[in-house]
């Protein structure tokens, strides 16, 4: 068996303004299009072109990854160039690895670009229509994508990550690997919910959320159910279609169609469970000056460059800067701002920090890039960067700050730096979920804290038009709220 394989990964936020252009894969994540630099990439990493390909060689087919689009960091929709170089490229490369009996497509699922709102199911619509591809397609999306039929009418199969934080990268590879070799017709079902869930209330080990992944388990063990994948959707999208969802690839109509609407029934009636987890400042304050495992890590939900936002937000050390002298060990802190790293190389000492210009005075230590490779549970070995940084001291705060936003979740970050974040008192990310994966600590190290930023939890601050206003938490109760859709 031929088998085709590409991986496109980025993430869309459309509250952020800022367009991404080609250099959030080219200069600050992973571009390749030669299979041989794909293979040796995917030989040094955990992603889910590593896991595939491993799957589909130990079963003999024959592989031809086409090419992989791994962004530095998520943030508004794609600029017309970057989107129109991401079609192209996928488009050639698979154009010359044709005829092959199987696509097998590693994509987010939740990718927006300028003028179209759902860019993987038109790359997969271009498959269908323009290379004139009738084969098998399998695509493993990630667990916030918002899913549209346009995927599933043209996907054969679709499987997603199954943690939150995301750490089963290479096991959804191989997942995605076994629906490729055991080809069979499906019929796929999507359940819409007209909710957003607070993402800090999807972790995948604890809670309402694992129970509901526990019954896609059990779904799975019943007659005719392929695949059940649940969907809390990137909520930061104002878009129509905005939805959580239930995808089932199932052998039947009626099995998939039972299995999803009673998934999203079930998980729609969590709903007034769904908790933020956010402290005040004071409160914050009380667990710092409290010994206990350390680090502590401040955890930005607002401005979390994971979920797209543009790490400009300088709220945690507008709080913490007044207590600069007193904390018993080293806080560490980041903000994205392209000035304060300039006039560092200029050898400044008094600097206008981030978004809101907060004015401090302190001394570099260092200047550099801001270039590293995760060595936490999630993208371990991979490359990312936030461009030029330097570090500034003042007292026990240690403040980097960087050109532009990145996958930040990784001690590996503040390390490349010449920082300590292991033995610090307190590390701030600026990352919901994901920084569990990096630093591999529990839920209960991370003091959660809202501010500005364009990826809050509080939905209702954000200017969500239109029909996206019937989403709980917008709307109290929406008019039916789970609704399904098949592709026959
Ligand atoms: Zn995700």
């Amino acid at each position: 068996m031929k088998v085709a394989l590409a991986q496109f990964i980025y993430e869309s936020n459309t509250f952020n303004e800022r367009k991404a252009g080609l250099e959030y894969f080219t200069q600050n994540g992973t571009w390749l299009t030669e299979p041989g630099a794909i293979r040796a990439w995917a030989a040094t990493n955990d992603s889910q072109l590593s896991g595939s390909l491993r799957g589909l060689t130990a079963a003999g087919c024959e592989t031809v990854p086409v090419f992989v689009a791994q962004c530095g960091t998520p943030g508004g929709r794609l600029s017309t160039d970057c989107y129109a170089a991401v079609r192209e490229a996928l488009r050639t490369g698979l154009r010359a690895a044709l005829p092959a009996d199987a696509l097998l497509l590693h994509l987010h699922g939740a990718v927006c670009a300028v003028g179209e709102d759902d860019v993987e199911g038109a790359l997969l619509a271009m498959i269908r229509d323009e290379l004139g591809y009738t084969g098998r397609i399998v695509v493993s999306l990630d667990l916030h994508s918002n899913v549209t039929p346009r995927m599933l009418q043209h996907a054969d199969a679709v499987t997603a990550y199954r943690t939150f934080p995301h750490m089963d990268f290479f096991a959804t590879g191989e997942r995605a690997t076994q629906l490729v070799l055991q080809p069979q017709t499906t019929v796929r079902t999507l359940a819409t919910i007209a909710a957003l869930i607070p993402p800090t209330a999807t972790d995948h080990r604890q809670g309402h959320f694992a129970e509901i992944l526990a019954k896609a388990r059990e779904w799975e063990t019943r007659p005719g159910i392929i695949d059940v994948s649940v969907f809390p959707v990137q909520p930061w999208m104002d878009i129509a279609g905005l939805a959580t969802s239930v995808v089932v690839t199932a052998t039947t109509a009626e099995a998939g169609a039972k299995a999803a609407r009673e998934l999203a029934e079930t998980w729609y009636a969590q709903r007034n469970s769904w908790q933020t987890g956010l402290l005040t400042w004071p409160e914050i304050v009380q667990h710092l000056v409290q010994s206990a495992e350390l680090p502590w890590l401040l955890v930005d939900t607002a401005d979390a460059t994971t979920g797209g936002s543009d790490g400009t937000s300088a709220e945690a050390i507008k709080h913490l800067w007044p207590l600069r002298n007193e904390f018993f060990g080293e806080v560490l802190l980041w903000v994205v701002d392209p000035a304060a790293v300039a006039a560092a190389q200029n050898g400044a000492t008094r600097f206008q920090l981030g978004a809101d210009k907060f004015p401090i005075e302190a001394k570099v230590s260092s200047t550099g890039e801001c270039r590293f490779q995760p060595r936490g549970k999630a993208y371990t070995g991979q490359t990312f960067s936030s461009g030029a940084a330097a570090v500034l001291n003042a007292g026990k705060l240690r403040i980097v700050v960087t050109e532009q936003g990145c996958l930040c979740a990784d001690p590996a970050f503040y390390e490349c730096l010449g920082l300590n974040p292991i033995a610090a008192l307190a590390v701030q990310v600026k990352s919901h979920m994901g920084w569990q994966a990096g630093y591999e600590v529990g839920p209960k190290r991370g003091l959660r804290f809202d501010g500005p930023g364009c990826t809050t939890l509080n939905f209702a601050r954000l200017p969500f038009t239109g029909p996206r206003r019937e989403l709980f938490p917008l709307k109290d109760s929406p008019p039916n709220p789970v609704k399904l859709w098949q592709s026959i």
